[in-house]
């Protein structure tokens, strides 16, 4: 999307401005969302001292356009080709993790069977040195080039549903969107600041649940906690698919209840949402600035040239702090020196344990969303010699998961435990250890707990086209809506009793 299409909807911004916001009707609501919706694109001429830009510019919606082009950054990349290596056997697994280790090989997914790298073809003879006969033929190209998809998922002029999933959405849209929706819909939406970054920006979140006091429709019994289930995405910055999905899930939620939608109503009701599009701010914005295919935060190392740490690595359980890691900044997958360094990580968690005492709040469930591959991973991440206590519910959570999304959209999502599905256990000299999944199953007793990687299975990876934005936003609704049935109905006596000694199991 083009900072041109925000003035599509500033009749509707400046319209609301003049409306107390509480006393304001599901009327406005509605206009707000067909203005959203159905609007054409006008051409807007941009004068520097225009009443449009200062209204742009006093709404927050950043700087005309200083935004860099992110798919510029991508001409850096241009001659780089993605990989799949098939694997077949342990020997070839810690072969590929020992080249992709020591030449710093940017992995963009592993599983157990396969692992796709990106690389340049100057480099290619030199990876194949590091592997065995039998896998030197036994690759195929994902992408070609990477700059293939680009024209793709450029393509202008296609109807869509909802003109701000149309495209993906830099942070200075995204920021001023969160609080627009907190603004329409007061009674229960909220804008929450999870902390800040390393360069400062805060972190923010959508709470949506309506309190008891103002809906009257649900009373809760003296001491019950109000259950909170939180849904994040770009821990990874370069995942931006799982950055729209949550907003998407977050506008789906809200609209709906404020529909009377009844499914949603039920959601809404008894569960507390907690919507992150992303902990590494400063990542994405990199992503959308500097470089299209960034990962880690933007946390300076003790190697100068190579910043950030993997978000998804520096959690506190099972930190991997092995002196092959710490020599190993520039690794794509590096966890910090110490766990908690990565200050994103570190705040999150601060928010989680804070905001669980003050709110009276219980966290029951985590999804963790990523890209790519299709999958539905539960605990543990560091290893699959230790299987979780209500390893069963787990897995049969996530298998009704996985239904859902096929049920909506026909496209099947493996289920497996992380250690498995991300590849880890076979692969010898890497690790799953740290990971935010394993630190709130394991050490924040949060029941349900996964790391969804969404679409695709590999033909444009990172470089999803924008057409895959809300088929994948239905097919993850469906897949809430089922998690929210699950969990709700699961607070039975029966259910309670069968999840004696799991870790949410004290709650239910
Ligand atoms: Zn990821």
């Amino acid at each position: 999307m083009n900072l041109k299409k925000l003035y599509l909807i500033l009749p509707a911004l400046i319209q609301w401005s003049k409306i107390d916001p509480v006393s304001a009707g599901a009327l406005r609501q509605h206009d707000f969302l067909a203005a959203l919706q159905t609007a054409p694109e006008p051409e807007i001429k941009l004068g520097p001292q225009g009443w449009t830009a200062r209204v742009v510019d006093s709404l927050g919606f950043g700087r005309r356009n200083r935004r860099a082009d992110p798919y510029k950054s991508l001409t850096q990349y241009k001659d780089d080709l993605v990989l799949r290596f098939t694997i077949s056997n342990e020997a070839e697994a810690r072969a590929i993790a020992g080249a992709a280790n020591q030449l710093f090989l940017d992995v963009w997914s592993a599983s157990n069977k396969s692992m796709d790298i990106r690389l340049s073809p100057h480099d290619l003879p030199l990876v194949l040195s590091f592997l065995p006969e039998s896998m030197k033929n036994n690759y195929t190209p994902m992408m070609s080039n990477i700059l293939d998809p680009i024209p793709q998922s450029r393509i202008e002029g296609q109807k869509t549903d909802t003109l701000f999933f149309g495209d993906y959405q830099p942070w200075n849209v995204i920021l001023p969107w969160m609080k627009l929706l907190e603004s329409m819909f007061p009674s229960y939406v909220e804008l929450l600041t999870i902390g800040q970054t390393h360069e400062g920006r805060d972190i923010h979140a959508l709470k949506v649940g309506a309190s008891e006091e103002e809906d009257g429709k649900r009373r809760r019994a003296d001491g019950e906690k109000r259950r909170t289930v939180i849904i994040t995405g770009a821990a990874h910055a370069r995942e931006w698919i799982s950055v729209s999905t949550v907003n998407y899930l977050a506008y789906s939620i809200i609209t709906g209840y404020a529909k009377n939608d009844k499914g949603i109503d039920a959601m809404v009701n008894n569960i507390d949402w907690i919507f992150i599009p992303t902990v590494n701010v400063d990542g994405y914005v990199y992503t959308w600035e500097k470089d299209r295919l960034w990962r880690k935060n933007r946390q300076p190392t003790n190697l100068a040239f190579c910043q950030g740490i993997d978000l998804d690595r520096a959690y506190d359980f099972h930190f991997d702090n092995s002196p092959q890691s710490a020599a190993n900044p520039c690794s794509e997958m590096f966890p910090g020196n110490y766990a908690f360094q990565a200050t994103e990580s570190k705040a999150f968690v601060q928010w989680a344990e804070t905001y669980t005492k003050n709110n009276s709040a219980k966290i029951i469930g985590l999804l963790d969303l990523h890209s790519y591959s299709q999958q539905i991973l539960y605990p543990y991440s560091y290893s699959c010699d230790h299987p979780p206590p209500d390893l069963e519910n787990l897995e049969e959570l996530g298998i009704g998961l996985a239904k859902a999304i096929q049920v909506q959209s026909g496209e099947r999502y493996e289920v497996a435990a992380a250690c498995e599905g991300t590849g880890f256990a076979s692969f010898p000299s890497t690790t799953g250890s740290g990971s935010m999944l394993d630190y709130f199953y394991a050490k924040l007793k949060v029941a349900w707990t996964y790391q969804i990687k969404l679409r695709d299975t590999g033909s444009y990876g990172f470089l999803l086209p924008k057409e895959n934005i809300i088929p994948t936003g239905e097919e993850m609704l469906n897949l809430v809506k089922y998690f929210a049935q699950f969990v709700l109905d699961d607070g039975g006596p029966t259910f309670a009793r069968a999840r004696k000694n799991s870790p949410g199991s004290d709650e239910l």
